[in-house]
Formats: C-alpha cells, structure tokens, sequence
C-alpha cells in the first residue's frame, strides 16, 4: 500500500495558520512563491500549503503536492459564496461534484465539458468525503466552535445554527460580487450550491493522478453585491477557526 501522506491546501494565508500549527516536526520549504509546510498530525505525514487564488494558481500547487511531496490524499479547505438560497454565511457544503463553470469550448465540446477528458464533473472521494463529513458533524455537535470563537463574533455575522450541506461546487476564475452572476450561474446549473475559485481544478488535477480528494468550504458571503462586506473579517475571524476544527477531527 502506498504510504499516506495528506496533502492540506487552503486559499487563505490565515486559514492555513492554524492547521500549520498542528504539525509536529514541521520543516518549510519555498517553491514557486508557495511554502510547503511539511510534519505529522496525529502520526500522519502531512503537507499543508497555501494555494493562492484562482484555478492556475491551485492546479500548480496541487501538482507540486503530488510530485514533490508524494501525497496520497489531497483535501482543501477554503471559503466559497453562497448560490442556493438555502444556504447562510458560516453553513460549510462538502462538494460531492465540481464543475468548472466557466469552460466554454463551444462548439468543439458542450459547455462545461473539460476538454480530452469528455467529462464535466470531478467527484470527490467517497471516503475523504464521510470522514470530513463526521468530522464536520462532530465540530457542530460538541460547540467546539463556540470554545473557539467568541460570541460577538459569531452574532456579528448572524451565525446561530451552522449547518454541513453536500452537493454540487462550481469554480471559476471570477469572484461573483453581484446578483446578475449570481443569477446567471443559478440559472444555467441550478444544481450548484455554492461558488468559488479552486476546487474543480484540484479535482481534475487529483482525477487526472488517481489521487484522492474532498474539497471543504465555509460559506463567507452571498455570491451578490454584499460579497466584498467583511469578507477578510470573516476570515480572520471565524473561517480560520472553522479550518483548524475540522482538520483536528479528520485526523
Ligand atoms: N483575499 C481577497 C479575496 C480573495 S479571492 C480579499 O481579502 O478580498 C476569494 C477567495 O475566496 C477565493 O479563494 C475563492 O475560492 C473564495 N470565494 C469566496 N467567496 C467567493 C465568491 N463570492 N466568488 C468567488 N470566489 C469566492
């Protein structure tokens, strides 16, 4: 069997800080504007990196992850808006499915449909996807989120009954700050929950090396024009906190 070694990425200085922090007999090491922090939590090899934005920006790390780091299972925490009105700032949806929803190859292929792989959906790792699941579900039920966060913060952003929802991702290389695009993508794929600017593109990287993946994401903001309001707030304060949580129970 291969050695397991996990591979964490996060699209946030800040959310990265404190999942580093877990690792024992942490080593850095600098490629390509990235530091690869690399130890053990709980025993287990891990390599945590800050992505950067966008999908050129995760594809790269996530490759850097697997060739130079020889990773065995690759999990992403970041922040996403929300596109399904079901869904509250400080809910977290796991992406069964991503899409890259701004590949157009029209009229060589359909739209959304990633060119030579004749498919438009990356699925992410049964496995990967109960065990974060469980580990969302145990965050949630034991408070520990409120151990960590203060109370004033949590009401600042309206967070009172933070739910774990599964489905459908869309990333892109657009951060949606108004309710046309917002409109727009719900319109074209309502299936999608939510929306950001890496995970499809870590999963057709993990789909392409047979890699496992699951990709986690706190809800920051509406996807519309309230999206820009308070997002470093957000993450300093509360998106962080969330990321280190679930990490501590995956493991
Ligand atoms: N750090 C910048 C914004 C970073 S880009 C700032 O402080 O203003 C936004 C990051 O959050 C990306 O990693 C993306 O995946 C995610 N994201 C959160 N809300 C999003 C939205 N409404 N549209 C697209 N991406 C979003």
């Amino acid at each position: 069997m291969k050695k397991r070694t996990i591979g964490i990425m996060g699209a946030m200085p800040e959310e990265i800080e404190g999942v580093v922090a877990l690792l024992s007999n942490c080593v850095e090491a600098s490629m390509g504007k990235r530091t690869y922090f690399s130890g053990q939590i709980n025993g287990i090899d891990t390599v945590v990196v800050f992505s950067r934005w966008g999908k050129v920006a995760a594809a790269t790390t996530a490759t850097t992850l697997i060739h130079e780091f020889k990773i065995s299972e690759l999990m992403f925490t970041g922040v996403a808006g929300a596109i399904s009105d079901n869904l509250k700032i400080g809910d977290i949806v796991l992406g069964k499915r991503l899409i890259q929803h701004d590949m157009d190859a029209r009229p060589l292929m359909k739209q959304y449909e990633i060119p030579l792989l004749s498919q438009t959906y990356f699925e992410s790792d049964s496995t990967l996807l109960d065990s974060a699941a469980n580990a969302i579900n145990t965050v949630f039920e034991n408070n520990s989120l409120y151990a960590v966060i203060g109370e004033d913060e949590l009401m600042e952003f309206n967070i009172s009954q933070p739910r774990l929802v599964i489905g459908d991702v869309a990333s892109g290389d657009q951060f949606f700050s108004s309710k046309e695009q917002k409109h727009a993508l719900n319109t074209q794929l309502p299936n999608i929950l939510c929306v950001e600017m890496e995970g499809a593109a870590v999963a057709q990287v993990c789909y392409e090396y047979e890699v496992p993946f699951t990709i986690i994401r706190t809800i920051s903001d509406t996807a519309d024009d309230k999206s820009h309001i308070d997002f470093p707030s957000f993450i300093k304060k509360i998106s962080s906190k969330y990321a280190t949580e679930i990490i501590k129970n995956i493991y």
